[in-house]
């Protein structure tokens, strides 16, 4: 026993799958972890700025070297190999916030992305809720020309609420006036509360809409065929794309949705056919769920999205 550890996941420090902190050697790094728990974007029930800690803490599960196992990656059933092998995946903190001023909070949050990319790591951003994506993809702006995927219950293309224009129902527009985004593609949209005039604006700016009726009917395959694929792509996961019964936790929850098979395959799909440059994974709220069940899909699926990511990169 001696020179083994435990390394329980209820023992140590809650970064994301217990990886290192990312001080100033971030050119150490391939992945870089980053939170950002704002929720000044939500219209409705607050509390995904806890999203961030959540998640770390429930992606302790997934740690790397848990409980004596290899430290490197993960082994999977579908490959029989180890995914991740090798892959230097670090936590880079959070974001500064400050509550009431959004344009500090965007600010911090496009130069963490400007940062991560400066430094070649690869972006992973927890949130928060999902205005934050818009400052993370202007983050990008050296990285164009690129397509967005947006998985989603909602289309999250409205203009402005009274003049608001960054909360969390309008990121996918104003991501849309970016002039180095080109193709945008929403998956999983459903539920009455899409307005018509946003989604006349989306199909009209262009965007590729495949509401989750059809992900259901024509499945995974029609799905990613569809898709105009880009060389690049950034991806934006917003948790509420899943059935509710599945992430519970999340602010504007949509009864149906994907299945957490569902949205693997079309991650892995995506994965393999474009170049992902980033992702977020947005709106997860530990306040609504007690079960911790909402975190835990959240952590599971940046793992595994991970995965699929660089084992194209390795080829
Ligand atoms: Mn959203
Ligand atoms: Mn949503």
């Amino acid at each position: 026993m001696k020179g083994k550890k435990a390394n329980m996941a209820f023992v140590g420090i809650s970064t994301f799958c217990k990886s290192p902190i990312i001080m100033d050697n971030m050119k150490d790094f391939d992945v870089a972890v980053i939170g950002v728990p704002y929720d000044g974007g939500i219209g409705f029930r607050p509390g995904a700025r806890f999203g961030p800690r959540a998640i770390r803490e429930m992606s302790t599960r997934y740690a790397f070297g848990e409980t004596g196992t290899d430290a490197s990656g993960y082994w999977d059933l579908e490959t029989g190999k180890r995914m991740l092998e090798g892959v230097r995946i670090g936590d880079a903190g959070d974001v500064d916030i400050l509550y009431l001023d959004y344009e500090y909070t965007f600010s911090r949050i496009t130069e963490m992305i400007r940062r991560v990319k400066s430094e070649k790591a690869f972006p992973v951003v927890l949130g928060g809720d999902h205005s934050i994506t818009y400052p993370v993809v202007r983050g990008l702006s050296g990285e164009g020309p690129m397509g967005i995927i947006h998985l989603d219950a909602h289309l999250d293309f409205k203009d402005e609420v009274l003049g608001v224009k960054y909360g969390n129902s309008s990121p996918i527009k104003r991501i849309s006036e970016l002039e180095f985004v080109d193709k945008i593609v929403s998956i999983g949209t459903r539920g009455i509360r899409t307005s018509e005039k946003d989604y006349k604006d989306a199909v009209n700016y262009g965007c590729t809409i495949i509401p989750y009726s059809e992900v259901q009917e024509s499945g995974i395959v029609s799905v990613l065929n569809q898709i105009p694929f880009m060389d690049r792509t950034y991806v934006t996961i917003d948790i509420d794309v899943l059935d509710p019964a599945l992430a519970p936790g999340t602010g504007s929850p949509e009864p149906e949705g994907l299945s957490y098979t569902q949205l693997i395959n079309i991650l892995k799909g995506i994965a393999s056919r474009t170049d992902v440059i980033g992702f977020d994974l947005v709106e997860v709220n530990p306040q609504l769920d007690p079960t911790g069940l909402t975190p835990l899909a959240a952590a599971r699926i940046i793992v595994e999205f991970l995965g699929w990511i660089f084992y194209r990169k390795e080829g």
